[in-house]
């Protein structure tokens, strides 16, 4: 064992973005790691969920990568590192010169660590290009878009502390804590809800956020079962609710008007979509009684404090921004916002993807979300590094993907499965093999590393340090034990040394001795992660904004001012959307999608956990009963489900937990992945695909 390692140390889980502490003991041998609670770590207190407890079993699978890789004639052989550096160089080198730099894309990932995310948009950036992107795109992009321009910042306005501590009403909307921050729901949520606390869950799917709070529709909690991509439609009626009610009993205080006046800008024109808007309609589209939405609308005005958390069903929508848009109007209205227990509160998916995008890598920011077209912002950080950057926005990853072969034509993957992760993942395939130089850095042989030209084998996050921003912007600490294979390397590593060796001034802008030293150059250009350093961080770790050494950062934001130019929060009415597909006679459903507690996205890690892949080996689709009696399907039945982009053999499951009319599937499996089938419209803004909503058909009596 090195000498600069210790026997146990504490880190953070790989998975969820709930950002629990554990402890991993190494033993006698490289890749003999145990998992150890950490009993007071600051998040979770040292209770684990399912994927955190397994989460050390994939760091010595058999199927690591161990040396690099270079493809010659189809085939992969083994490379030496030195080989594999001389490739990427070449060749990036000759794309830039052919093509120019915005030919070239870089996916960072959120997977890995804010000091190797800095480097690589940092390293993109020096290439002279703002392509650069992370799976936020998939995720959050509409959220983060609606969060910083109406309010100021792209995250979580409150802290799951403050909001078990103090929130009355906890609006739930295409989020599924249950199933996906299992810890923020049992030893937060939960726990406020033990003590009194309403949970109204919006949401087409009954799911395990419905059975953690026993909700029925006629308790104090309730589930309003929506159709797939009606939530501007169902908000507005809770918005014109709230407006009607006040108009006639202004004294029950369900609209703030203090608030209104004094902290926000735009009331008028929410007042004015709302005039001709016909709740009834809006209703029957929702699917949902319109009684129901108005009691819900009722239990959200008359909290003390109300909570709203947005998730996935919410965000990946060609009309995402709009979305999450409503749901600030609906707290700025009520002025739940700037206090304990309140706000809009996105629940991040991925351990590090809120950290990912507070670092810079997106196409249209650098670190601290300083826009790229901000002559003033982009001249600061540019002054700092030494170099130019572009002040036009990158392309994001989806539409890099679009533009493989036309306009783009290399590709650095680092931890990312874009073959799998995007939407319409046939064509992704198809088009991912346009291009003329793809590197993938990963642990795994993942379906995008087989169409790449250079693989570069990565080390596991148990093997190496850094830091991570949870879902609540608490910034914290990974410590690593010792390396499993002597001949992979550290993210940070490789793209410190791809870096010196592709520029001139390589030498001086990424030598970088260890991740500490690329944390101390990242506070200079972050605002928000200023006043931090690792010592500062301790094992507490440090919510962000956290601007001078000794600020304590803010557990909740936007108790005076909002961080907007005006200083206002901005509220905007909204018109319904339609999803860009809706069932018609060859594609008579909908097709919605969600993941599972046990997997992990595009399963790289999951799928390999004997643990995780017990609980769930294959995909499967929730239809019906109803719509099971029209197809003639039984429960375990094998059927075909199809899209116009592609199918999938998966298992039904019938069950009410689905409405009629709506199927229901997951990601997370190579071979049946429900991005076979989701269609790759994009919100015009944020850019993120419409996961959530395509139409879709059900093939039955197949032949085993
Ligand atoms: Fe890991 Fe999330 Fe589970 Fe916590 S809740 S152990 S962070 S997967």
């Amino acid at each position: 064992m090195s000498s600069d390692k210790q026997d146990t140390v504490k880190t953070i889980c790989p998975y969820c973005g709930v950002g629990c502490g554990i402890q991993v003991k190494q033993g006698e041998e490289p890749g003999d790691v145990q998992f150890m609670p950490w009993g007071d770590a600051p998040v979770n207190e040292g209770r684990i969920c399912i994927k955190g407890g397994a989460a050390t079993e994939v760091v010595d699978h058999e199927d690591r990568l161990t040396d690099p890789l270079i493809k010659e004639d189809g085939e992969f052989r083994e490379a030496t590192w030195e080989e594999a550096y001389d490739r990427i160089v070449d060749e990036l080198e000759r794309i830039r010169e052919e093509h120019g730099p915005d030919a070239t894309g870089f996916f960072g990932s959120s997977k890995t660590m804010n000091e190797e995310n800095y480097v690589l948009q940092k390293l993109a950036r020096r290439y002279g290009t703002n392509n650069v992107d992370n799976c936020t795109r998939m995720c959050h992009a509409s959220t983060v878009w609606a969060l910083r321009t109406s309010l100021g910042a792209g995250a979580m306005t409150n802290s799951m502390r403050d909001l078990r501590e103090a929130a009355d009403v906890f609006w739930i909307q295409g989020a599924n804590p249950g199933e996906q921050h299992p810890i923020a729901n049992s030893q937060y949520f939960r726990q406020a809800v033990l003590e009194g606390a309403t949970v109204i869950q919006v949401d087409p799917h009954a799911n395990k956020t419905t059975r953690s709070f026993q909700i029925d529709d006629t308790d104090r909690h309730m589930h309003l079962q929506l159709n797939p991509g009606t939530d501007i439609p169902l908000l507005n009626i809770v918005l014109k609710t709230i407006l009607e009610h006040h108009e006639e009993n202004p004294d029950e205080g369900w609209i703030d008007e203090e608030f209104i006046e004094a902290r926000t800008e735009g009331f008028d024109h929410l007042k004015e979509t709302l005039e001709e808007f016909d709740k009834e309609a809006a209703a029957e589209e929702c699917g949902v009684p319109l009684e129901d939405i108005e009691l819900a609308a009722e239990k959200y005005a008359m909290a003390n404090n109300a909570a709203i958390f947005t998730g996935m069903g919410m965000s990946q929508h060609a009309c995402g921004v709009d979305n999450v848009q409503n749901e600030i109007n609906l707290a700025l209205i009520t002025g739940n916002i700037g206090r304990p227990g309140t706000g809009v509160n996105p629940l991040r998916g991925q351990n590090n993807v809120q950290g990912t995008c507070d670092v810079g890598a997106m196409p249209n920011v650098l670190p601290g979300y300083q826009l790229v077209d901000d002559d003033e912002a982009r001249e600061a950080v540019e002054t700092e590094w030494g170099f130019e950057v572009p002040d036009e926005p990158g392309l994001t990853n989806v539409e890099l993907s679009h533009e493989f072969g036309d306009s783009v034509h290399g590709l650095y993957v680092m931890g990312e499965n874009p073959v799998m992760s995007e939407p319409d993942a046939n064509r992704v395939a198809e088009r991912v093999q346009q291009l003329e130089f793809m590197v993938v850095q990963d642990i795994f042989m993942t379906e995008t590393a087989k169409y790449a030209d250079v693989v570069l084998p990565a080390t596991t996050w148990a093997e190496r340090g850094g830091t991570v921003t949870n879902t609540d912007r608490r910034v914290q600490r990974m410590r690593g034990v010792d390396k499993v294979h002597e001949n992979t390397k550290h993210d940070l590593e490789i793209l410190s040394e791809v870096g010196k060796r592709l520029f001139d001034d390589g030498d001086e802008l990424f030598e970088f001795d260890d991740p500490e030293e690329v944390f101390e150059e990242l506070r200079q250009v972050c605002p928000i992660y200023h006043g931090m350093t690792y010592d500062l961080l301790g094992e507490e770790g440090l919510h962000w904004p956290c601007y001078e050494p000794g600020d304590e950062g803010d557990p909740y934001l936007y108790a005076e001012e909002f961080d907007t130019e005006s200083g206002l929060g901005h509220i905007e009415g909204v018109r319904h959307t339609p999803p860009a597909e809706t069932p018609d006679d060859e594609y008579p459903l909908i097709l919605t999608t969600a993941r599972l507690e046990e997997h992990y996205n595009t399963g790289t890690m999951s799928r390999r956990s004997p643990t995780l892949n017990r609980q769930t080996p294959e995909n499967f689709v929730d239809v019906h009963p109803a719509d099971a009696e029209r197809y003639g399907i039984e429960d375990g039945d094998e059927v075909v489900l199809k899209s116009r982009r592609g199918e999938i053999t998966v298992e039904a499951q019938v069950t009410e937990d689905t409405k009629e009319g709506v199927v229901w599937t997951t990601p997370h499996f190579a071979a049946a992945s429900a991005n076979k089938l989701t269609n790759d419209v994009l919100d015009e803004r944020a850019k993120i695909p419409e996961y959530k909503a395509a139409a879709a058909e059900i093939e039955v009596g197949i032949e085993p």
